[in-house]
């Protein structure tokens, strides 16, 4: 009886796309920050969380909250079911073909440490080859160097072109039969460039290479499947997608996954231990040692429902036409320099101003109100490429305005010494 008071938030469908409606489902964009009405365009970084997923979170709290799979009991019960209904939120919203391969985990960055740590431990050898592209976020490369350094393999670089776009020529040249893995983001957090990621991982392959794909600035911007990508892992973050934060999912191929020894061991993920040998379960719990983060998970499902809810074809098509109106206002203000102009892009436009430093920008337009990130996005490798160590990030979501972005650029306009 429990199950039909779970909030479902919303109360059905959305009208197509009414974005001032939309915005009341986020009870922080109601926010005032130095007397102005917030303006966040920090979505790279992070996105803000309707109240369904609120209001999800808490009610899991209140009627559901036990630990999962081992209790007899009707809690027990309830949230094993609300659990293992986000897995199978997460297959469905990623088209995996088993919910059994969608793994729980802290986030992107932890995902790729699992493959790399466990998948990399096993398949990577001396004088072997990891192919990232010069995108990458540091998540996507520590985690790789690492492995390199320890099995003394080594690390090759996808090259972009100027406007930010990889170079699938010079990729073509990196391939070869030492390459073992190529692990590539969908969608720069850095640049906003969106990268041709099923023609890279159809080269891999052919090269005899398995393909992980970083899902962590795409699922928000645009509808993923992973059969249709064909990538072997996809790996995400809840909390860039409208979710919480400290939960993410990473997919692979079950034959892939099956393959894998556990890379934490534990509660949870055993079958049978005695102090000779332990047995471990079948995926996916032989990759979820310990209590996982619950709730979160949970919070994540409802996210998921949201955006479904709003629907991702309407989600890409307004964020499609506020991207292009940003990129053209910005790009006209005097002294900005846009890094990233590739013609495929999502939400991301950095700039540098010039006669500004990227901190001072950054301050100047939180004191209006507006939150951009402002640094090296954890991208130092493709700054450095267009000759910057910093930039300002705004970041779109569809909760965004062409009235925000003008809210930007007037402040921007203002330090370049123009006047409105
Ligand atoms: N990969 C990309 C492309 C990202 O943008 C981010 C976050 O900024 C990450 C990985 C790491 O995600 P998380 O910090 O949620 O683990």
């Amino acid at each position: 009886a429990h199950h039909n008071a779970v909030p479902q938030a919303g109360g059905g469908r959305h009208p197509p796309f009414d974005v001032h409606a939309l915005r009341r489902d986020f009870p922080v964009l109601q926010e005032r920050v130095n007397g102005r009405q917030l303006v966040w365009l920090d979505n790279a970084a992070t996105t803000q969380k309707p109240q369904s997923v609120i209001d999800r979170i808490s009610y899991f709290y209140a009627h559901e909250n036990s630990n999962i799979h081992r209790g007899a009991h009707e809690l027990a019960a309830r949230a094993t079911d609300a659990y293992e209904g986000a897995r199978e939120r997460v297959r469905q919203f990623i088209n995996a073909p088993d919910v059994n391969e969608v793994i729980f985990v802290r986030g992107t960055t932890e995902g790729i440490n699992l493959v790399a740590k466990s998948w990399g431990g096993q398949h990577v050898g001396e004088g072997d080859e990891i192919i990232v592209s010069h995108l990458e976020h540091h998540a996507n490369i520590v985690p790789w160097q690492q492995l390199a350094a320890a099995k003394g393999a080594k690390l090759r670089v996808i090259p972009v072109d100027d406007s930010g776009q990889v170079l699938l020529d010079e990729y073509r040249k990196l391939l070869g039969d030492r390459t073992k893995i190529v692990a590539v983001t969908q969608v720069s957090n850095a640049l906003g460039t969106v990268v041709p990621v099923k023609e890279i991982v159809d080269l891999a392959h052919r090269a005899g290479a398995l393909a992980l794909v970083d899902g962590a600035q795409s699922v928000s911007h645009m509808r993923v499947d992973v059969q249709e990508i064909g990538a072997d892992f996809f790996v995400f973050s809840g909390h860039k997608v409208f979710g919480p934060t400290g939960i993410g999912a990473v997919w692979a191929r079950r034959d892939v996954f099956e393959d894998m020894p556990p890379w934490q061991g534990g509660g949870n993920m055993i079958a049978d231990v005695t102090f000779e040998k332990t047995l471990f379960q079948p995926i996916p719990n032989k990759f979820e040692a310990g209590t996982g983060n619950i709730a979160d998970a949970v919070g994540l499902g409802a996210a998921i429902d949201y955006v479904n809810r709003v629907g991702m074809e309407n989600i890409a098509r307004y964020e499609h036409e506020l991207l292009a109106y940003g990129m053209q206002r910005l790009g006209a203000v005097k002294g900005v320099r846009l890094i990233g102009t590739a013609s495929d892009k999502a939400s991301v436009m950095s700039f540098v101003l010039a006669g500004h430093d990227t901190e001072e920008v950054g301050q100047a337009l939180n004191k209006e109100g507006i939150a951009v990130r402002t640094g090296h996005h954890c991208a130092q490798p493709i700054l450095r490429r267009f000759g910057v160590e910093t930039t300002v990030r705004p970041s779109l979501a569809f909760y965004n305005t062409c009235e925000e972005i003008d809210r930007l650029v007037a402040v921007l306009r203002q330090l370049a010494g123009q006047r409105r």
